[in-house]
């Protein structure tokens, strides 16, 4: 471990004299949004264009254009051009990324649909997608002029969906905003929907930090009907034709619910404003996905769904890490032993001091036990992002370790809130 302060202090100056662009200057308040294949195995990677398309809104910041936090598997950068200017980046993950990690992906290749979204831009640019080595840094995976002009941009609009404003506090641009897509709800079922989607916003703000921060929030839902509810359970051999083709089983993980159909998901979602999707999933089975800066998923109806639903926001919106570990993880099967990753919330102890080595004093003993004498305390406790060994938490339970846990720990609360102060400043 390392001292902190300095290198904290550091990090700040970094991070102030990364200049923010001008929206104005640069963009137009409505959306462009870049769809790709990636395709490979797990050594190699490749995107392919699949199309741009025009999208009505933005719902992000106009003010934090560049991402200054540096999390994520991926970032897009978008470039003036030709004159190379950096006007809007932002980090995100995705699941072609976790499938590199997976057995299958050692013996054979395959593709995954991906998209990112920016604002439109007025006059030319360079888009770059950069992926992260191993080595934690980032490197250049594909890049495309782009002529905002060009007729074969996608201008299709919106679909026409009825869409519902669930909770409204202000400006999208100042708004942390969130769309709920409903996943396996039949026409006659969009009442359940909405009533989910408010039970489920109602337990949202009865934790910490999102009560506090209740009014940076707008929540809307987009009212499309599946033609059959539920969704896929490959291992228990039952498939439903579903609006957004979820299914749990994901890379062999029962309780893993995703989607590969990011492109319905996205033309879903642009029916309103929107920083993040979450995709509500009628089913009482167990389970959830959160990936950052992609999308979330959470089915409605198992007793553990409200805790689930939390959790998973905290992996999408704020590239929190899982704290839990299983039985018999290497870790260095998943993290480079010789570096920090990415996620706020987990450390191997390389450099403590990008994460939450400046809250500890120097008696903290490695790794902290748990007891009575700090059960609440922030520490360096042992086993962490699916890993018994080698990696840590800052504190005995966390809602990203357990659903038993009573909230947030005070890290991943800083950190949620640094993500807030992002999008709404
Ligand atoms: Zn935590």
């Amino acid at each position: 471990m390392k001292t902190g302060i300095l290198l904290a202090v550091l990090g700040l100056l970094c991070n102030l004299s990364i200049a923010q662009s001008d929206f104005d200057s640069y963009f137009i308040d409505k959306s462009l949004r870049f769809d790709y294949t990636i395709a490979g195995n797990k050594d190699i990677q490749q995107i392919y264009f699949e199309q741009l398309k025009e999208e009505k809104f933005w719902g992000g910041s106009i003010k934090n254009l560049i991402d200054t936090l540096n999390r994520g598997d991926y970032r897009i950068c978008i470039y003036s051009h030709p004159e190379g200017k950096l006007i809007y980046s932002r980090g995100y993950s995705d699941l072609f990324f976790e499938w590199q990690d997976t057995e299958e992906a050692k013996h054979m290749s395959r593709s995954y649909y991906g998209s990112a979204v920016f604002p439109f831009p007025k006059d030319n640019i360079r888009l770059e997608i950069h992926r992260r080595k191993y080595s934690n840094q980032f490197s250049l995976l594909y890049k495309q002029l782009v002529n905002p002009l060009d007729y074969s941009i996608q201008r299709t609009g919106t679909p026409d969906y009825k869409v519902h404003s669930l909770f409204q506090q202000g400006d999208p641009h100042t708004q942390v905003d969130i769309v709920i897509l409903p996943e396996g709800y039949q026409a006659d079922e969009m009442k359940k929907f909405k009533e989910d989607a408010a039970r489920f916003m109602n337990y949202f703000f009865e934790n910490e930090p999102f009560k506090t921060y209740q009014k940076k929030f707008n929540i809307y839902l987009v009212l499309a009907a599946s033609a059959e509810s539920g969704t896929d359970i490959p291992g228990r051999n039952q498939w439903k034709n579903t609006l957004l083709n979820s299914h749990f089983f994901t890379f062999g993980s029962d309780r893993y619910l995703t989607t590969r159909d990011v492109k319905g998901m996205r033309d879903l979602a642009a029916c309103v404003p929107y920083d993040q999707i979450y995709v509500l999933v009628n089913s009482s089975y167990y389970g959830g996905g959160g990936i950052f800066n992609f999308y979330s998923l959470a089915t409605s109806d198992n007793p553990e769904s409200p805790e689930v639903f939390v959790h998973e926001f905290g992996h999408a919106f704020a590239a929190l890490a899982d704290e839990y570990a299983y039985e018999d993880t290497p870790v260095e099967s998943l993290y480079n032993p010789a570096e920090e990753n990415w996620h706020p919330n987990i450390s191997n102890l390389v450099d403590l001091s990008l994460k939450w080595g400046s809250r500890l004093d120097s008696l903290t003993p490695v790794p902290t036990p748990i007891g009575p004498n700090n059960n609440g305390k922030i520490g360096i406790y042992e086993g962490a992002g699916y890993v018994q060994r080698g990696m840590y938490r800052p504190y005995p339970d966390c809602r990203m370790r357990s659903n038993h846990a009573e909230r947030f720990c005070a890290i991943c609360e800083e950190e949620i809130i640094r993500m807030i102060q992002f999008y709404t400043e």
